[in-house]
């Protein structure tokens, strides 16, 4: 059997950051990654696609935009060379939420758009934000339910929620639409909590749907984010990346070695494994001794998001031309039951190049329509909001449905359903030999491509740290791991009996209100029966008061 000190699993941001960074601190390490696609990058993918002049140009059917507060994804640009430039942003963004119309405004988001929607709507719409980012803003993002409102947030959907505080339905269209594109899911069936930690790991709500400012989308890359990937490959060496090798089985133990069953039988190992796959995909592999509970559940109930992405390429960015930016955010309902127009959110995706184009997301119920379907509805529904020169100017469609990608199983993130957010504090926790990185297990921009960045660093530590080599390790990004000096167990939810407080403190003070309030009426209304027997009382209270008796 082949042995390894190190094999990373997931030839994706993470895996690839990890690998890098042990050899970087460690060359003389034997790493290996295991890849189970074909290709590396996981949930990058740049494809060229037809453009203009019969010429061809690169587009991103996965992770695209960065962020200028996203510091790790930024630093490791910066050292592979990779450059960025501005998301188009100038001129009239369309909205279609509440009602069938569509709506333009110039402000970054609706929620600023007074004029376009009523100003009742967008008192609604700040409301809200604001009343999310106040609860994201008490979590610790190592520690959920160390807030004392964690519970109740875990017990509710992104949904329920809105429904309670919404007034409008436009704002709940915004809330749903921004669920859709940032996590590829519906609000009904994600826990709230894990919805406030994951806008307090990016900054804020407005962050991960923004952009501008710290907004997520304030640039892309030139040439395309699988770049990223395949040039850390490239510095790993690309003998030690494996593609077209799935794991299926991890047999570990304590302080022996843990051997990897790969999908074609062979088998491999190493004496730390870092498993820099989706959760939904670590809940596919057999691990022998089981997974503990927690984690289990975790896996269990951390489901893929769902996402479709398109690109249309255009012979001229003629929306430019008409004023407007590219951006369209759409409920896409009408006033048909059932019906459901296909586009949830799109961008101007015009190449560094110069070659124009629209980005955008699919709703996830189109997902069983042909490719050709969704071509024919996707432009339709752009010329719905550009006019007919979305038809007339069209070169060419180009799709990704990331939901039957596999080793993927959905897209762009995993995200925990409602009740189970305890189970997410396990995330990050270490099974025997066996070291968990991946986007998901990030503190810091998790679900981002930042957040892949940070996870491999963190597990490479951890595994320098594992393996004795702890002059290696640097200790900034050990945080949220078990191996930290300052870790501690996150709490767990509290809804236990809380005995300090005496029911008898609440039955006296309503009882005390109650006789108060019997004693008012009967005194304004001159009720002889109660006043009776209020007499005595009042006798005292007087004499007590005064000195004097009561007078007859
Ligand atoms: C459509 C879309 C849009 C996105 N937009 C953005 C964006 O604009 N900005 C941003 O920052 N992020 C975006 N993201 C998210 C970003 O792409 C991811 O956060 C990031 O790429 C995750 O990297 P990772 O290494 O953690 O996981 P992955 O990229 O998923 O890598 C995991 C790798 O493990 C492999 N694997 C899985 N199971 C096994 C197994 N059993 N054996 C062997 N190999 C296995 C997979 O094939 C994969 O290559 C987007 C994602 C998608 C899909």
């Amino acid at each position: 059997m082949e042995s390894f000190d190190v094999i990373v699993v997931g030839a994706g941001i993470a895996g690839l950051t990890a690998a890098r960074e042990l050899l970087k601190k460690e060359p003389t390490l034997k790493v290996l990654v295991l890849e189970g696609k074909d290709r590396v990058g996981g949930r990058t993918l740049t494809v060229d696609v037809q453009t203009a002049n019969h010429t061809t140009d690169k587009f991103d059917m996965g992770g695209q935009w960065v962020g200028r507060t996203q510091k790790e994804l930024l630093a490791l640009l910066d050292e592979l060379k990779i450059e960025l430039y501005d998301q188009y942003e100038t001129g009239r963004k369309m909205a279609q939420l509440g009602t069938e119309k569509i709506r333009s405004y110039s402000a970054s988001l609706p929620v600023f758009a007074a004029g376009s929607f009523t100003l009742y709507e967008v008192i609604d719409f700040v409301r809200n934000i604001f009343r999310m980012n106040r609860m994201s803003n008490k979590i610790n993002v190592l520690d959920a339910f160390s807030w004392e409102g964690a519970v109740a947030a875990d017990e509710q959907s992104v949904a329920s929620f809105a429904r309670s505080i919404a007034l409008t339905r436009s704002a709940r269209d915004a809330l749903d639409i921004g669920m859709r594109a940032v996590y590829g899911a519906e609000a009904k069936r994600m826990s709230l909590l894990y919805h406030l930690l994951y806008c307090r790991s990016g900054g804020s709500f407005m962050d991960l749907v923004e952009a501008t400012g710290d907004g997520a989308q304030a640039f892309r890359i030139k040439g395309g984010s699988q770049q990223i990937s395949l040039k850390l490959a490239e510095a790993v060496g690309n003998e030690r990346v494996r593609l077209r090798s799935g794991v299926r089985r991890v047999e570990t133990s304590e302080g022996g070695p843990t051997r990897v069953t790969l999908e074609s039988g062979e088998r491999l190992e190493c004496k730390r494994l870092v498993l820099a796959i989706p959760p939904n995909q670590c809940g596919l592999v057999e691990f022998s001794p089981p997974l503990g509970y927690m984690k289990r559940r975790l896996y269990d109930n951390m489901t893929p998001g769902h996402l479709i992405k398109f690109v249309v390429t255009y012979k001229s960015a003629f929306w430019r031309e008409d004023g407007k930016s590219g951006e369209i955010i759409s409920a896409g309902r009408t006033t048909i039951p059932g019906e459901i127009l296909p586009i949830v959110c799109s961008y101007d995706a015009t190449t560094s190049n110069g070659s124009p184009a629209i980005v955008g997301f699919i709703h996830a119920e189109l997902h069983d329509w042909t490719v050709n379907e969704r071509c024919n509805a996707v432009v339709k529904d752009l010329v719905r909001f550009f006019g007919t020169k979305a038809l007339a100017e069209f070169i060419a469609y180009e799709e990704k449905n990331w939901n039957k990608e596999p080793f993927n199983g959905g897209c762009p993130v995993d995200y925990v359903t409602p009740g189970n957010m305890d189970a997410f504090g396990s995330i990050r926790d270490m099974h025997y030999g066996v070291h968990f990185a991946g986007t998901e297990t990030a503190l810091v921009w998790m679900g981002y491509m930042s957040g892949a960045v940070e996870s491999g660093k963190r597990a490479a530590n951890e595994v320098l740290h594992a393996l004795e080599l702890r002059d290696k390790v640097d200790h900034k990004y050990m945080r949220g791991s078990q191996f930290s000096v300052d870790y501690h167990c996150p709490h767990p939810p509290s809804d236990h009996y809380d005995d300090t407080t005496s029911p008898w403190r609440r039955r006296i003070f309503f009882g005390c209100a109650l006789v108060f309030g019997i004693y008012a009426v009967s005194k304004k209304y001159d009720l002889s029966y109660t006043a009776r027997v209020f007499r005595p009382v009042e006798k005292t209270v007087f004499k007590w008061w005064t000195g004097f008796k009561w007078p007859h």
